[in-house]
């Protein structure tokens, strides 16, 4: 119905020395018009790979869809062709990634990369290109927007050069936006800044949205649903609110618990950080990926031995053979 992109037990490797190795697993979700669903984990556990895989923007040769299915739209992604998929994500994806200043070409007026987003190809008369451009720079607040089509990107600042990538990434007014730490690169007040303007446009536009950070403190601000992700598997997921009222995977009780904003609520109590390295790639330990690093697990025979699939608790679907169901971390 409303979603616009929908992955089934997708499955995204990496093609290595030692063979395709999957850095995603089994992962379902559904991006829906209106929502943002937020993928969180830490550095390694596959976030830019997910997004990357719906974004259509895998490096060719180095990593391919290996399991699943994809759907964008309506399109089931591995039926089409090149040029096929090329055109889809040119219609209905935009995407927004930490790095503005190497999304924008620096020999390039902004104006110029504008027109080349609005056009993509299509012949348009100059007028209406700079009309367009010209709300598309307005849409995302940036002044004087007349005067700003000649100048270069070196001429904006870190958070106005992020400005004009949003600007380019709604220019063929997508569906999906695809946003992967699009401020970690920015000072707290920019961050701010640019996260209520891409959720504003979010909304307006009625676009579905995934914003992959580490950063739990702006889920909570600026995300409807979350995901999060260890070692390339979700092991939990459901809307924000249910999610960190109540974490009941030990991952994501960890990760809430290394989160200052989140761990302010009312409860003095301090939970360590989260001791230990998440598995490499190819070396995935049997049965829960997390089992050698919970606290919750000890040892047990089955954390060790099977997998735990995502199983409905509450209003979210949690991975884990033991999940917790005692009070939130910031009982009110
Ligand atoms: P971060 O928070 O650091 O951005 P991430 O969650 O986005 O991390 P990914 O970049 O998706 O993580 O990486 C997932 C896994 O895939 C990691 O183990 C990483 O080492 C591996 N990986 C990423 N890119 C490649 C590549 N080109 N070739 C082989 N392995 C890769
Ligand atoms: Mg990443």
């Amino acid at each position: 119905g409303d979603a616009a992109a929908i992955g089934r037990d997708l499955e995204i490797s990496y093609l290595t020395d030692k063979g395709p190795l999957p850095a995603v697993r089994g992962v379902d979700f559904a991006l829906r018009r209106g929502r943002t669903l937020a993928v969180v984990g830490e550095s390694g556990s596959g976030k830019s790979t997910l997004l990357r895989a719906v974004a259509t923007l895998l490096p060719r040769g180095q990593a391919l869809v290996s399991g699943g299915s994809l759907r964008i739209g309506t399109e089931e992604v591995s039926a089409l062709s090149g040029a096929q998929v090329q055109a889809l994500r040119r219609q209905h994806i935009g995407v927004v990634f930490q790095d503005a200043a190497s999304a924008l070409n620096p020999v390039m007026t902004v104006g110029a990369q504008l027109a080349e987003a609005i056009t993509s190809g299509r012949r348009m008369s100059p007028a209406e290109v700079r009309d367009r451009s010209i709300a598309l720079l307005k849409a995302v607040q940036i002044a004087d927007p007349e005067s700003r089509l000649d100048a270069w990107p070196h001429q904006f600042s870190g958070g106005m050069k992020q400005r004009i990538v949003i600007a380019i990434a709604l220019a063929q007014e997508p569906e999906l936006l695809l946003a992967d730490e699009p401020t970690s690169a920015l000072d707290v007040t920019i961050q701010q800044q640019i996260l209520t303007l891409l959720r504003q446009m979010q909304k307006e536009r009625d676009m579905a949205m995934m914003l992959v950070t580490h950063d739990l403190g702006l889920v909570a601000r600026y995300a409807d649903d979350v995901a999060v992700i260890y070692a390339g598997r979700i092991v939990e997921t459901g809307p924000v609110e249910e999610v960190f009222r109540r974490p009941r995977h030990p991952y994501t009780r960890a990760l809430a618990a290394s989160t200052p904003k989140l761990r302010h609520g009312g409860g003095t109590r301090m939970l360590p950080a989260i001791d230990g390295e998440p598995p490499m790639l190819g070396q995935l330990p049997p049965g829960c990926a997390f089992a050698p690093r919970c606290a919750r697990s000890g040892g047990r025979a089955v954390c060790t031995t099977r997998a735990p699939e995502l199983t409905r608790c509450g209003k979210a679907d949690v991975a884990c053979h033991f999940p917790d169901e005692t009070e939130s971390l910031h009982a009110a």
